[in-house]
């Protein structure tokens, strides 16, 4: 892989599209030999026009080596196609049904359910992988809904606060404009942010919209406590189940933007201090960008990870300070 290129949805993601269009294909198929057997059964004569329909697709191949005549050939074949079609629909009608029952429903006509049109993935397709990369970015918020239109600026105060001389609705207004910029123009060589402030602020539901945005545009992102993301790293990394060794790490170390949540919560060792290090300095080195949300402060940072972790991350990050007090409660009280 090339410096800058996107590693795009992971290739999981990929296959468990192929076996869904798989599903769907082979769904519609089935529908239609349910629909065609139940349609034999009230109309026999059915089954001559189908025998028809089926051979004049054989016959069509004779055309080959034809030569001038083929034209002629292929002319004659279809005028008799279409007539036997024509008597197909008008015995199904003249039964109750409709004329296209025998046809295969697939969900979309388009690609019939290949998820490709001329080699060339289709809008269904498009769809179906942005759908289960949401699905695999929210694994861990599965709650979460909407994106950056439900995040509410009315929840923080507009008094200046008289240290900073700033409100916190004027600090987070700029931020959410920043917030929607970085997710706009996300590109692997975006900066790194590091989302500070107290628990309760909007730090989770910010990072979460730009990753959905960013997913949606078909760049490869994870989203993780940093408990669940170590504990899971741990596990690997010491369980006894040697297959698929260290596979979080690499993922967290390769996928085009990083999040993790709430750095500073979970339980700190030896071990947690330098996967942490390492994640963050090879992220760093390789230019790809990351995001952290932490209520840690500088010296706080710097006291739990030490002073080389603390010092990559606030001499590199973007720092967004959030400030202000807990709205969830208001947005509880609201009903949100
Ligand atoms: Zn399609």
């Amino acid at each position: 892989m090339k410096a800058g290129e996107p590693m795009g949805y992971d290739s999981s993601i990929f296959f468990l599209a192929s076996e869904e269009l798989k599903r769907r294909k082979a769904r519609a198929e089935r529908e239609q030999r349910v629909r065609c057997g139940e349609a034999l059964l009230k109309i026999p004569e059915l089954a001559s026009v189908e025998k028809e329909i089926s051979s004049a697709g054989l016959e069509l191949v004779k055309a080959v080596g034809m030569g001038s005549e083929a034209q002629g050939f292929v002319e004659r074949l279809a005028r008799k196609n279409l007539a036997a079609q024509k008597r197909r629909s008008a015995l199904l009608t003249k039964s109750g049904f409709p004329a296209d029952y025998l046809k295969i429903k697939y969900e979309c006509p388009k690609c019939m359910d290949t998820g490709f049109i001329e080699g060339i993935r289709c809008a269904c397709c498009e769809n179906l992988l942005r759908s289960l990369a949401r699905g695999r970015l929210l694994e861990e918020a599965p709650s979460f809904s909407g994106g950056f239109d439900t995040f509410k600026l009315g929840f923080y105060s507009k008094s200046a606060d008289p240290i900073l001389k700033i409100s916190p609705y004027s600090r987070m207004r700029d931020i959410l404009s920043f917030c929607k910029n970085y997710a706009a123009d996300f590109d692997c060589d975006s900066p790194s942010l590091l989302l500070t402030g107290e628990t309760g602020l909007g730090k989770t539901h910010l990072s979460l919209a730009i990753g959905l945005e960013v997913s949606d545009k078909g760049f490869g992102v994870v989203y993780g406590s940093a408990q669940n993301l170590l504990n899971k790293i741990e596990r690997e990394h010491f369980g006894k189940v040697k297959s698929g060794d260290d596979e979080t790490v690499q993922t967290l170390l390769d996928c085009d933007l990083l999040i993790i949540d709430d750095l500073g919560s979970e339980f700190s060792t030896q071990f947690t201090v330098s996967v942490i290090y390492n994640i963050i300095n090879t992220r760093l080195l390789k230019d790809m960008p990351s995001i952290i949300n932490t209520n840690l402060t500088a010296e706080e940072l710097e006291s739990r990870y030490s002073r080389r972790v603390a010092s990559r991350v606030i001499g590199s990050y973007v720092t967004l300070a959030f400030f202000g007090s807990d709205v969830r409660q208001q947005k509880r009280k609201s009903g949100e």
